[in-house]
Parts: structure tokens; sequence; C-alpha cells
């Protein structure tokens, strides 16, 4: 199975590790064009400075590629700075998103960098409990869930990852500990995409 991460900035290349820790047969490709989308059977959207992200993105032409690479089925796995991307309402300031899952967002809603924090919590991953260790770094906080999206890891009383159909986000980091379960389960929802 052959998984981009986007590398136009923030820390793509942490994301290439965890995969690589996977213990699966992935073949891992950092995407700088769009062209590059064709061939691969997932994407990873990584934490970064989403406004930075979003101006790399509109000069590259990523968007309308973005948007088909959805429309095709593929599945899409936005952290932190990805997960404010695909949301369907951002905040704080507000500006442009891709709207591939029903969520709202408020940016750096979890205070500065000096305030990131790490947590233990657990995640409901194909109906069983699973441990997770989670990083939040200036984090966006999901503010309203649309009726399709579903819940899979709360922590305090928010939701801190969630799936619409192909599209999987988590406003941690989860490249940035040593847990492959996060990487695994988007593994899995590859395999289930391409009918494996
Ligand atoms: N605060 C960043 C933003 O609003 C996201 C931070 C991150 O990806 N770690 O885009």
């Amino acid at each position: 199975m052959k998984i981009g991460v986007l590398a136009l900035q923030g820390d793509f290349s942490l994301h290439a590790k965890a995969l690589a820790h996977c213990g699966l047969p992935i073949e891992v490709v950092e995407v700088r064009k769009p062209e590059q989308l064709d061939d691969l059977d997932g994407l990873i959207i990584p934490g970064g400075e989403s406004t930075t992200l979003l101006k790399l993105m509109d000069a590259w032409g990523f968007v309308p590629a973005l948007e088909k690479f959805h429309g095709g089925g593929r599945p899409i796995f936005g952290t932190c700075a990805g997960l404010i991307l695909v949301a369907r309402d951002v905040t704080s300031p507000a500006q442009f998103s891709l709207g591939l899952i029903d969520v709202g967002v408020e940016r750096n809603a979890y205070g500065r960098q000096r305030e990131s924090f790490e947590a233990s919590g657990t995640a409901e991953l194909d109906g069983r409990p699973e441990p997770v260790e989670m990083v939040f770094i200036r984090a966006p906080r999901i503010r309203r869930l649309g009726a399709g999206v579903q819940t899979l890891a709360r922590h305090g009383g928010d939701t801190v990852m969630a799936r619409q159909g192909t599209v999987l986000v988590a406003s941690f980091h989860p490249e940035l500990t040593d847990d492959p379960t996060v990487h695994r389960y988007f593994c899995r929802m590859i395999e289930e995409a391409r009918g494996g």
C-alpha cells in the first residue's frame, strides 16, 4: 500500500517514521506536487501552521487535487493543522478549509506553545477500546460535530479523534509518540477502501 504525507510544511517526516513502525508493507511518499497524489492509496495531512499550509497548497494547485482525491474515495488523515484544513468550518480566526469532514474547529483553543501537553487516553477503534498516547501542540478544539461524524477518542469533554467515511482526524499528534495505534487504524481504513 502506498501512503502519501503532504510535505509542504510541518512535521511530515515523523509521520513517515510512524508508518514505518506499523509493521506493514507500506511505501511512504513525501508529496510536494499534486500529480504525486495520482497513485496513492491514502494521504496524511500533518500538523504545522494551517495558514502557511493553505498558502502553499493554493500556490501548488492542491485544493482541486485534494477534492478529487477525496471524491475518488481514497482515505485522508488530518492531524492538528491537517484537521483544520479538512474541517467544514474554522474559527479563531475564520479561514478557508476543504470541508471534507463535518466538524467545526477553533484554532489554538488549547493555548500557546508552552501550554502544550501530553495525555493518555482511550480510543474506540473497530469496536474495541485501545490505549492511545496524545500530544497536543497549539491544537485546534473540535467545537461542533456533524451527525455523520463518529467520535473515536475523547480528552476532557472534547472529541479529539473522529471519522466520517474515509476521513480521519485527530487534534493531537500521534506521530510524536512511539505508539503506532492511530497510524495502524488509518492503514486499516485504507485496506477497507481498497476493498481488502
Ligand atoms: N496552531 C496551528 C494552526 O492553527 C496548528 C498547530 C499544529 O499543527 N500543531 O494551524
